[in-house]
């Protein structure tokens, strides 16, 4: 089958085997690449690439994949808290081989049937909507709370949209490019003045973590999804406003809840949103070009989708 395999500094289109072993098997439509998947390759990772994915079961069933599986029978696992397994989670691309092929073996508690209202072709979105969603639950949210989103790239579009699913009472977006600022609009969110509960930096710079300690108010609590590199902390502000700096990984389940199928229900009701976030799509041929598009943010692009089997619109 055709795979897409990381080859720093870019990806090449190879011929594997079909997995066998366990897990159930999924016809993989398309995959998204994420900045993650891009640091992969900036860290040297010589995996088959893709972490955002979705297909069809054997019997036709449309689902996605929660790529961060967790062993399944760890007490963090058994708890839900699959993103601490005591094994260490999986990182598809990575640690593991991920999925940008044209079959892919997971686990079936990893996998979430696809609620109307979103294509098979775009439901690679619905993981980093989960990315979202949960570090907006790391945090205040919901009515009573003003929440700031920092980074306007798609997980910080879609934490916008999950503080608004929520409920907060106004939730503001900082954005830096031209498409954003018509995301923002899009989503009616404002430009941030300051004093918010809730703060999430999307943007996984140094700016945008000193930027977002800036916007929270005394004793309020900032949120970060990125990776940084060798930053310098804003412990200054942070300090005197004692304000609380949580990371977020991933994402995980609670109490019977799965993030990943609400984030899924949340994108579902939104097709807008979906249609806006998926800006450019190349076929698994010319994976190598999509990576290119995907480094580059002069092309307005939020996300980016190789489409791995030919049907998609
Ligand atoms: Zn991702
Ligand atoms: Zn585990």
């Amino acid at each position: 089958m055709k795979a897409v395999r990381n080859a720093p500094p870019g990806v090449e289109v190879i011929d594997i085997d079909e997995p066998d072993g366990d897990g159930e098997l999924i016809r993989v439509a398309a995959a998204g690449i994420c900045a993650s998947d891009l640091s992969y390759l900036r860290w040297g990772s010589r995996q088959i690439a893709g972490h955002e994915f979705a297909g069809t079961l054997e019997d036709g069933t449309s689902v996605a994949v929660e790529p961060i599986f967790g062993c399944g029978a760890c007490a963090q696992c058994e708890r839900g808290s699959y993103n601490h397994c005591e094994r260490g989670p999986t990182g598809l691309g990575m640690t593991d081989p991920g999925a940008m092929c044209e079959w892919f073996r997971a686990p079936r508690r990893a996998i979430v049937s696809l609620p109307a209202g979103i294509a098979v072709h775009d439901a690679f979105l619905i993981e980093p909507a989960t990315v979202a969603w949960h570090a907006c639950h790391m945090g205040p949210v919901g009515p009573g709370h003003r929440v700031a989103v920092v980074g306007a790239g798609a997980i910080g579009v879609l934490a916008a949209l999950s503080a608004q699913t929520l409920g907060a009472d106004e939730v503001h977006l900082a954005c830096r490019h031209p498409h954003q600022h018509q995301a923002r609009e899009h989503i009616g969110a404002a430009e941030p003045d300051g004093g918010y509960d809730l703060v999430i930096e999307t943007a996984g710079s140094e700016s945008g973590l000193h930027r977002a300690v800036e916007l929270a108010r005394p004793g309020g609590t900032v949120v970060y999804v990125g990776i940084y590199d060798n930053i310098t902390w804003p412990h200054g502000e942070a300090f005197t406003k004692e304000v609380a700096l949580r990371p977020s990984l991933g994402y995980c389940g609670h109490g019977g809840r799965r993030e990943f199928a609400e984030a899924a229900e949340m994108l579902a009701a939104r097709p807008d949103v979906t249609a806006m976030l998926v800006t450019h799509r190349f076929p698994i041929e010319e994976a190598a070009r999509a990576f290119e598009v995907a480094g580059d943010r002069s092309h307005g692009v939020f996300r980016v989708a190789v489409d791995i089997q030919g049907d998609a619109r």
